[in-house]
């Protein structure tokens, strides 16, 4: 067996063991902000659009954004319980993803996962020529931590990927299985929280423990803001460092960045919503037992499932009601969102309408 990663692998010698070595010797790109009276430095242009609204909600639109968003990152901080300087912003948890891959995976190198899992892991590793693998979950959809880590120990994966809880399933890894994940094995080990809100705990507040661990969240669930296209990296300052000369200058624009930072400030809406989204997944599990329909636990904003109605997607599309349906592996599978107790509703009656016709 491997010796612990955390123990035996520290800064430095971590990031050669892990880090690309074109991206190990990369220089950044570096911005200032130095005050001025005229500045003429980057060659931006005048605002000739929107400059007719009212001063006060007037952005500096022919301004480059933050390189840092520091204000957003220092109150995603404020709400994580973790220091800024752990923080990277980005254009969703996609773009966190996609650095991931971009700093750690060369030609050939290792990706592991389970599955089934979120489908942009091997699409991101395919488009850096690294090679997925991934490890199946147990029959009840439940994560086998065991097996993932005897599967790291025989192809030496340079990134695991954990998305907790799981998306499409809902199956939810706890702090001690993700530790033994860590310990057990030897790779940079990301938890993907897109869904976190919606579950029992995180594990974005053990990032300073390790060297090696990468958390990321999102504003696309919970807080409802997928539009503006907002993620986060959490990990220790030496991985944010690296991370940072990966990223696109100004990768986050400045509208993102003002509307996370207000959403960021409004955490208890947030957390009412998902306290509402919790009562009605449980509700809907209940009623969909009733029906029969094998579902399974989840501890995110949907639900899994199973079902042998002919039809089922389609027939409900024909109602207006869009589910994710599933195929090869899966076929007979699927993933309902948990929505508005109406749009609940509508779904329950539309599956009960279609069992009291089967039967
Ligand atoms: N991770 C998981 C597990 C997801 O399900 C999604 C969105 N479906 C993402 C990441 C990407 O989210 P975003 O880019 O909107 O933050």
């Amino acid at each position: 067996m491997q010796m612990p990663f955390p123990s035996d692998l520290r800064g430095e010698e971590m990031m050669k063991t892990f880090v690309r070595e074109t991206i190990l010797n990369l220089k950044g790109y570096e911005t200032k902000n130095t005050p001025y009276v005229y500045k003429l430095d980057a060659n931006e242009g005048k605002t000739l659009f929107f400059s007719d609204q009212a001063t006060s909600e007037r952005e500096d639109f022919n301004r480059y954004p933050d390189n840092e968003a520091t204000v957003l990152c220092e109150v995603m901080g404020k709400f994580l319980g973790v220091p800024t300087e752990n923080i990277v912003a980005g254009n969703g948890s996609s773009e966190m993803i996609e650095l991931i891959m971009k700093t750690f995976i060369d030609t050939g190198d290792g990706v592991l996962s389970f599955t089934p899992s979120f489908s942009m892991y091997e699409v991101f590793t395919n488009i850096y020529s690294g090679r997925f693998f991934s490890v199946p979950s147990r029959r009840d959809f439940s994560l086998d931590v065991d097996a993932l880590i005897a599967k790291a120990n025989e192809i030496k994966p340079k990134v695991i990927l954990l998305c907790n809880p799981n998306n499409p399933t809902g199956a939810f890894l706890t702090e001690a299985e993700i530790k033994k994940v860590i310990e057990e094995t030897n790779a940079i080990i990301v938890v993907d929280e897109a869904y976190i809100e919606f579950s029992d705990g995180s594990f974005v507040n053990q990032v300073n423990q390790y060297e090696n661990v990468i958390v990321l969240r999102t504003v696309s669930k919970a807080f409802g803001l997928a539009s503006i296209r907002l993620g986060f990296m959490v990990a220790n300052k030496e991985v944010i460092n690296i991370i940072k000369k990966v990223k696109p200058p100004y990768n986050l624009n400045s509208l993102s960045q003002k509307y996370g930072i207000e959403a960021l400030q409004k955490t208890e809406k947030m957390s009412r919503y998902v306290l509402e989204i919790k009562q009605e997944r449980e509700k809907l599990y209940q009623e969909m037992k009733k029906l029969n329909i094998e579902v399974y636990p989840s501890q995110a904003n949907f639900l899994f499932f199973k079902s042998t109605l002919v039809d089922l997607a389609e027939r409900l599309q024909e109602k207006g009601i869009l589910i994710r349906q599933f195929s090869g592996d899966l076929a007979w599978y699927y993933r309902v969102t948990i929505g508005e107790k109406e749009e609940n509703s509508a779904f329950l009656n539309g599956v009960k309408e279609m069992v009291s016709h089967a039967s």
